[in-house]
């Protein structure tokens, strides 16, 4: 048993509230702030994302105790659906049988991980704005402008889960020797939707996420439980083809009939959409130390906030929930070995997706028409089928396992380096699926063990 601390959470977003739940659970007084109000009681706006929870999120909600309440919301999705011009749609198995991730609304869930919280104890003050802390006696402020009357706290431990843009952050930012870099993509992103059908069926596959590649920009797909599909169109915010460019409906509607065709009959609702919804920006967020002796510690996004190509950012905030865990369990009552051992883990895994998740951005964005990597791409994907033991697909390695993203880096990087010697030998684009190139893959990997 720990001692009992007064801890405040800053944020009520999908890792805080997992956060404050967990610290509920192991006996401490936890008070929740958050600036917007509680999400319970608020109607959701065009911006109803969903995300892939994977292997990762739901270890983290087991050690808390709520996975099969959060099953209850997800569908699982087992194939990615392929919508390329001119060919029919076809589908790629994720991973092995069973292996799947799961798509969940962000509000929904949001939601009833708060309904959670609150039914174990913890208190949220909602519409209470964080504007400034002081680290070495955890004291919090909270008013309704930077300048005018502020509240004070007092705690022993303060967590930011603030997100991309934390205040907490901010505040440890003003330390000598906080290292801090941020850095936007030029590509941006709008949600849309395809409503369900009248009968409430789903109009696509709704065990598939769809994919609609086309080169610099793309569409996605995920189900809701309610038959609907939230969609997400990635594309540049200035250039030939980008949301600059899509400036009246005419140009809408011939934008989508002529690159998705065979979602032609929602083009009506997609255009409306298209100019009712905001262009969001991505970034990637790095910054360290996570941590201010043993008062205050970043999770989530507002440590390492990271580009969505990978599907991992909640995922990555989960875990570092289930690293906390294991150093609580570790350390028990000193805050100031676990709050260091869990910053040093983490840095290097969270650096490590966000590297992945950035790779896979200039994969989609640039190099899907690049001949020499589809031709890879047919090679690698041969290997995984034939060798499935030895030549891991790095997406099973950060999805479907909870193996340090480090190490899924490090195995991207020796797969990279055998790539690049496959592809050097002679008449590889005829031979590629000859047992000689299979061999010289073995050899390889057996050399590079
Ligand atoms: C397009 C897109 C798709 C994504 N898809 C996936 C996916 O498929 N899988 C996945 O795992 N991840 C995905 N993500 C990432 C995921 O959404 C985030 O990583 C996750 O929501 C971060 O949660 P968080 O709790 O750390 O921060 P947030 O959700 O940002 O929550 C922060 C909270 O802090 C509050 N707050 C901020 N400042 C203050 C303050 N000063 N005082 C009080 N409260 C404050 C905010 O109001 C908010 O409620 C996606 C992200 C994007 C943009």
């Amino acid at each position: 048993m720990q001692k009992q601390k007064s801890i405040a959470v800053v944020g009520s977003g999908l890792v805080g509230s997992l956060l404050a739940l967990y610290l509920k659970k192991l006996g401490h007084e936890v008070t929740v702030f958050d600036r917007r109000p509680d999400v319970r009681k608020v109607e959701f706006s065009g911006r109803s994302i969903n995300l892939a929870m994977s292997n990762r999120g739901w270890k983290a909600l087991e050690i808390v105790g709520v996975e099969t309440e959060i099953r209850k919301l997800a569908l699982p999705l087992d194939k990615r659906a392929m919508h390329v011009n001119s060919k029919p749609l076809y589908f790629q198995k994720y991973g092995k049988e069973g292996e799947a991730i799961f798509s969940i609304s962000r509000g929904v869930l949001n939601r009833k991980m708060i309904d959670l919280a609150e039914a174990a104890g913890v208190k949220f003050q909602f519409e209470e704005k964080v504007w400034d802390i002081d680290m070495p006696s955890a004291k919090l402020y909270t008013g309704e402008t930077e300048k005018g009357e502020w509240e004070e706290y007092d705690f022993d431990l303060i967590f930011g889960a603030d997100g991309a843009f934390s205040r907490i952050r901010h505040k440890m930012q003003r330390q000598s020797r906080f290292n801090y870099s941020q850095h936007f993509i030029d590509v941006g992103y709008k949600e849309l939707r395809i409503p369900a059908n009248k009968d409430g069926s789903h109009k696509l596959d709704n065990a598939s996420f769809h994919i609609w590649p086309r080169g610099k920009f793309m569409l996605i797909a995920m189900p809701n439980q309610d038959g609907s599909f939230t969609c997400t169109l990635f594309m540049p915010f200035e250039g030939e083809i980008s949301f600059e460019s899509i400036s009246t409906e005419e140009k809408a509607d011939d934008f989508f009939e002529r690159y998705f065709p065979d979602i032609k009959d929602e083009i009506s609702n997609l255009k409306g959409d298209f100019f009712r919804n905001p262009t969001s920006a991505m970034v990637t967020i790095k910054c360290f130390p996570w941590t201010f002796g043993d008062k205050v510690a970043l999770v989530g996004d507002s440590a390492h906030a990271i580009v969505p190509f990978y599907g991992q950012g909640m995922n990555a905030g989960f875990e570092d929930i289930s690293v906390l865990f294991e150093k609580i369990h570790k350390h028990n009552d000193n805050w100031k070995l676990i709050f260091e051992e869990y910053q040093n883990e983490r840095k290097l895994n969270t650096d490590a997706i966000a590297e992945l998740s950035y790779r896979n951005f200039i994969e989609m964005s640039s190099k899907t028409a690049d001949p020499d990597f589809l031709l890879r791409k047919k090679i690698e994907n041969r290997m995984g089928e034939k060798h499935p033991e030895s030549w891991i697909p790095m997406y099973s390695r950060v999805t479907f396992s909870d193996k340090p993203y480090a190490e899924a880096l490090a195995l991207g990087e020796r797969q990279r380096k055998i790539m690049d010697e496959v592809m050097e030998m002679d008449n590889i684009g005829n031979r590629w699926n000859n047992q000689e190139v299979e061999d010289r893959i073995l050899e390889l990997l057996a050399r590079t063990e």
